[in-house]
């Protein structure tokens, strides 16, 4: 005689395959059903209307991952665009002094601090002229290490001492700035960058914070003369006719996407006669 509250077999079946199945459901196979229904082939369809076999790829779920794995791939492609195309815009790029000025090129320069062998590398594949100088203190917190001489016969006077990296900034303003600015508003070509010096054991003026030039870390530019021969002055031609004044603030200008400091005769009156740059700070412009 039956139990007045048997409970068929399919509905126990049914019951038991309402828990949650895992990993095979996610693969949109129920085993549970599959065994209760043998040599059926395939289960009953799914007892569960938010059953994990049932997604599509219309589901939020899978509509987030598909949306990320898409901007991954995007982001990726970019990435590898710009690292054949403007690798000069990627700090983690190799820094190439004959590459023209980007975004990186200024954190480039002031990064080679940490590396002066592959600094002076660099100059040498560039065919900067250089000799390399052996480290001196002359007193505390005054002297330089890992500094080389620039050579070239543009540098007047001749063989100015800076660090590696300042060497390296020095040598990419005068190719991708100061050329082509001399090409643009003077229609002739660099010969001769007057400068005041480099180093000088001293605090910035006012202040008695140390100077960038104690350590020869800084360099401070007079005049730039072309083959036309007659010098572009900064104290005389800052406001001088359109073209020198524009060819000036080119050259300064330009400066601020390559060194950490310049100063201008527009900062103060220290600085009418000359351009400082440095790679102390960054992107202090002025
Ligand atoms: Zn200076």
């Amino acid at each position: 005689m039956s139990s007045p509250i048997a409970v068929p077999r399919s509905a126990l079946h049914g019951a038991r395959s309402r828990r949650p199945q895992g990993f095979a459901t996610a693969l949109g196979f129920n085993f549970v059903a599959a065994i209760s229904y043998p040599g059926t082939g395939t289960p009953p369809a799914p007892l569960l209307p938010h059953n994990r076999a049932s997604r599509t790829p219309g589901d939020p779920d899978l509509r987030a991952l598909l949306f990320l794995s898409l901007l991954a791939l995007a982001v990726w492609g970019l990435v590898r665009y710009l690292e054949r195309t403007r690798p000069q815009d990627l700090p983690w790029t190799p820094l190439d002094l004959a590459a023209p000025l980007g975004r990186a090129t200024a954190w480039k320069l002031a990064s080679l601090e940490g590396d002066p062998a592959w600094c002076r590398r660099l100059l040498t594949l560039d065919g900067v002229k250089f000799e390399a100088v052996p480290d001196r203190t002359t007193a505390p917190g005054c002297g330089w290490q890992g500094a080389v001489k620039l050579t070239g016969s543009e540098w007047s006077p001749r063989g100015p001492v800076l660090t590696c990296p300042m060497a390296a900034a020095v040598t990419v303003w005068q190719r991708h700035v100061v050329r082509p600015a001399a090409r643009k508003h003077l229609a002739s070509n660099l010969t001769r960058i007057d400068h005041y010096g480099t180093y000088s054991c001293r605090t910035v003026a006012g202040s008695a914070r140390q100077s960038q030039h104690a350590t020869s870390n800084a360099i401070d530019i007079a005049a730039i003369r072309t083959v036309r021969g007659e010098p572009i002055s900064v104290l005389r031609d800052w406001n001088g006719t359109p073209e020198r004044a524009a060819f000036l603030r080119d050259i300064h200008d330009g400066a601020c996407r390559v060194f950490g400091t310049v100063l201008g005769p527009d900062y103060n009156r220290a600085h009418r006669d000359h351009l400082h740059f440095d790679l102390a700070n960054w992107n202090f412009c002025r």
